[in-house]
């Protein structure tokens, strides 16, 4: 069906629904209401109750308007039904006013107060009562998200007429499986959540919708999974030369848990396919030690290995180190950021072109087109949550399908670990190297800052080392530099006459460098900072960790924040400093002293913030659901991953007829995954 036979929807509106992104009528239907109104509930204005939302018939008595100093416009209406008067505000949506006629009654929606004996509300929703236009007979009325020129009216009539028509989006699943999976069907589910009998319909239409996602999420996974697997992969086959030679060369030994997911490891790059393993490991855990092996793995069997990091001051870190253990064997290597002039950023690019480096480490600067590898083997994506889908493909199809390595240190369950980094083996490293004190956590509120002071002093005389943190405010850069410049500006004075230093994002490359390379040597004893040293950085001498505003981050986030810290002999300690009164806030906040354990509070996070939060503000990668939530919806998850894995196992291709609506949608979602 033509969008420009529905009534109602003339060349105007047909131009402002392609703006939204909706040119058929499926795109209409898949236009999901933002919130439901339940007419059923319809109240006196007598009885609408303080601070809460409510729903009612009124008249538009007189209407006035006023623009504030700070250029707010504010529009308010006196209103009346039998019971009472009252205030209607809107801010801000100057085209209302047209719309309030007088002998209209009106259905509106909004925000009660009362105060002083007035009633005022902000109105949320409003349309004439009698209506008769109405898209749903029911009492249940959804309400889409629209923009000006397009009502609520003209988004009920047009899915109305479509449904009515016969909803064009078929059940693709079978019978048996819609059975067997307690699932609505297709047509059902989308003519109720567009217009619900009853809320029970409507969360069993919602539950529906939201297993597809989840659905075709998994299966997407897996395709892209399986498409890895069936073409040859590279197979690395240990003979020792370089593997050996290193740890035999290191300070120290091993953990047990290192061994084991290099053991991991070993089995999967000696495969003829490509290795697509996830090795998560709670900050300070050695992840490093365990990318090293694998590159030397690479490296002996004439493999070049490519390690992406998402901050030039970690491409360089993971550089140094793996130089320091690397240069004594024989091996070389490139540091490719986006810094580097012209003409050495040339000369390393030919070298890695002619196969003379072997390890390269670098942020998105490898991912370039220029760049070209001789024989790319294996790549290393550190913090991959920092990365989005395409960028892990593009530097994979610099290789012909190398091994895939990927490492975090934020510890998510496995079901939400597979939606975020695809379908991937996961290796644990549940072992912090011996002989480490666990960082001492303490929260204070703002007005214990002098003694935070005399602590940092006291710490800052024996020559250790101290980080602030400022978190992200709201979003902006410049704001949250300000803040940051400020604090940095109060230690200086504060702190005389230990060394000060101040990191921000809006520094170039070079100047984070000097600062950070000051840092490290010891020259700057106090480095202020936004969240930039968020992920890798090793200074061992610094021993404590200062959070502003630390209510402001997530658990894992802080959790990660702590570990930067504590890296030496030396007791660490983690200061969280709030102002917060909120009480969810500070249970975060206090569960960050009572343990160490980086998954406990993952998870917690999980529970309290949803998975968007987990990985703080710049995460990328996570799906995009339009209905299902998590981490509500954790067990509807499983379901529909058990759900495509078995389809997968039995039709591989998605080829069988019954498959064939599935295996199409699945092909077309892979290809705008690795689009990105
Ligand atoms: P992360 O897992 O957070 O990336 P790193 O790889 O940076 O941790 O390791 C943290 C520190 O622990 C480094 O200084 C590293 O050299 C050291 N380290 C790694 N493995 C061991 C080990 N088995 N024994 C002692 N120290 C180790
Ligand atoms: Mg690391």
């Amino acid at each position: 069906m033509k969008l420009q036979f529905l009534k109602g929807i003339g060349p105007k509106r047909l131009k402002l629904l392609e703006q939204m992104g909706m040119v058929t009528a499926e795109d209409l239907l898949m236009h999901f209401p933002r919130r439901y109104e339940d007419r059923s509930r319809i109240q006196k204005l007598a009885e609408l109750q303080d601070g809460q939302a409510g729903t009612f018939l009124a008249s538009v008595v007189n209407v006035t308007e006023q623009r504030t100093r700070t250029g707010l416009y504010i529009l308010k209406a006196a209103i009346r039904d039998e019971s009472a008067i009252a205030t209607a505000t809107w801010f801000n949506q100057p085209y209302i006013k047209a719309k309030l006629t007088a002998d209209t009654v009106f259905l509106m929606t909004g925000k009660v107060r009362r105060q002083f004996g007035r009633l005022e509300i902000m109105i949320q929703d409003l349309e004439p009562a009698d209506d008769k236009a109405e898209g749903n007979p029911g009492r249940i009325l959804a309400v889409y998200p629209a923009s000006a020129g397009l009502q609520q009216k003209v988004f009920r009539q047009a899915i109305a007429q479509i449904l009515d028509a016969g909803c064009p989006l078929k059940e693709f699943h079978s019978p048996s499986f819609l059975e067997e999976q307690a699932l609505t069907g297709r047509e059902e589910a989308l003519e109720t959540l567009h217009r619900p009998a009853t809320w029970e319909a409507l969360d069993k239409a919602r539950e529906r919708l939201a297993f597809d996602e989840f659905y075709f999420l998994h299966l997407s996974l897996a395709a892209m999974r399986r498409k890895d697997f069936q073409e040859q992969g590279v197979s690395h086959i240990p003979n020792a030369t370089l593997t050996d030679a290193w740890i035999k060369g290191l300070p120290f030994s091993l953990t047990a848990a290192q061994k084991r997911v290099i053991g991991e490891i070993r089995e999967d790059m000696a495969k003829p396919h490509a290795m697509a393993r996830l090795v998560q490991g709670d900050v300070g855990a050695g992840k490093t030690a365990v990318a090293a092996w694998a590159l030397l793995l690479a490296a002996e069997n004439d493999f070049q290995g490519a390690m992406m990091v998402p901050t030039e001051i970690l491409a360089k870190q993971h550089y140094e180190t793996l130089s320091s253990w690397f240069r004594p064997l024989g091996l070389r290597l490139g540091l490719f950021t986006g810094s580097l002039g012209q003409k050495e950023a040339r000369l390393l690019r030919e070298s890695l072109a002619a196969g003379e480096i072997q390890v390269a480490v670098g942020t998105h600067a490898l991912i370039q087109e220029k760049i070209v590898y001789q024989r790319l083997g294996l790549i290393i994506i550190d913090e991959q949550h920092r990365f989005g889908v395409r960028q892990r493909a593009l530097l994979q199809e610099k290789g012909d399908h190398p091994d895939v390595l990927i490492m975090s240190a934020t510890p998510i369950p496995r079901s939400l670990a597979l939606t975020v980094y695809g379908d991937l083996d996961i290796s644990k490293l549940d072992e912090i190297p011996p002989g480490r004190k666990p960082v001492e956590t303490i929260c204070i509120l703002e007005k214990a800052r002098e003694k935070m002071h005399q602590f940092l002093r006291k710490e800052l005389a024996l020559g250790n080392q101290v980080f602030v943190v400022c978190p992200l405010i709201e979003d902006s850069e410049v704001l949250d530099m300000q803040n940051a410049e400020e604090i940095y500006e109060r230690l200086t004075l504060t702190l005389k006459p230990f060394p000060v230093g101040l990191l921000h994002g809006r520094m170039s490359g070079a100047e984070k460098e000097a600062i950070m390379g000051a840092f490290a040597a010891g020259t700057i004893q106090v480095l202020v900072s936004t969240t930039v040293v968020e992920v890798g950085v090793d200074v061992p001498a610094a021993t404590v960790m200062v959070v502003e505003n630390s209510e402001r981050f997530g658990l894992a986030q802080l959790h990660q924040l702590r570990g930067r810290v504590g890296r030496g002999d030396r007791q660490a300690y983690c200061i969280l400093v709030t102002n917060t009164e909120d009480s969810l806030a500070l249970r975060r906040l206090k569960m960050m002293t009572e343990t160490n354990d980086g998954f406990k509070l993952a998870e917690e996070d999980l529970l309290l913030r949803g998975p968007g939060e987990l990985f703080g503000a710049r995460q990328h990668g996570l799906p995009e659901f339009r209905l299902a939530k998590l981490p509500e919806d954790m067990r509807l998850m499983e379901r529909a991953r058990e759900a495509a894995i078995r389809l997968m196992d039995a039709d591989p291709d998605l080829r069988q007829p019954e498959h064939g609506e599935t295996g199409r949608m699945i092909r077309e979602r892979i290809t705008e995954m690795v689009k990105g």
